[in-house]
């Protein structure tokens, strides 16, 4: 027996992040919770960062999956807690390394106690999707859309996105 909270689950897998297709919002770690509220259900979805053009477009997205498979949800936009790149799982970063966008790192587990915010090391490695190779460099802080940066592998010589951590 599948509950309606987990059907839902099921359906809003299918639901592609705008920006980056071949993973889901599911997987992104956007959706947070579907929880029962009686007659309907409340799907609770976080944005990657507030203001992110995407956002509408995922809004539509769950709204329109959840009325194809006649589900009654209300949706909720929370935005504290903070969206992490912490959140995707690491299904979603091997499908965005497959897809030519270098993932965000894994943070160590030390990083998990409060810290005063440290300027990027510089020279931190971001390995290239296409050969594997760490020989990279930025050229751009933001890519294609503010959420990536642009670099350039020094070996292969592909440009390609890297996801930000966050
Ligand atoms: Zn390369």
């Amino acid at each position: 027996m599948v509950t309606r909270a987990e059907y839902a689950w099921h359906v809003l897998d299918t639901v592609a992040d705008p920006e980056i297709p071949v993973v889901s919002i599911r997987e992104l770690g956007i959706l947070r919770e579907v929880n029962e509220r009686g007659d309907t259900l409340e799907v609770v979805i976080t944005p990657t960062y507030s203001g992110c053009p995407a956002m509408g477009q995922i809004e539509d997205d769950v709204r329109a999956a959840l009325a194809a498979s006649d589900i009654r949800a209300d949706i909720v936009t929370r935005l504290a807690p903070a969206w992490t790149t912490d959140w995707m799982t690491d299904a979603a970063k091997d499908k965005l390394r497959a897809y030519g966008i270098a993932p965000p790192h894994t943070r160590a587990p030390s990083d998990n106690v409060v810290q005063f915010m440290k300027p990027r090391a510089r020279g931190e490695s971001v390995a290239c999707p296409q050969c594997g190779s760490t020989n990279t460099t930025e050229t751009s802080h933001f890519g294609s859309t503010a959420c990536k940066a642009l670099y350039r592998c020094l070996d292969c010589r592909e440009p390609f996105d890297h996801f930000k951590p966050y």
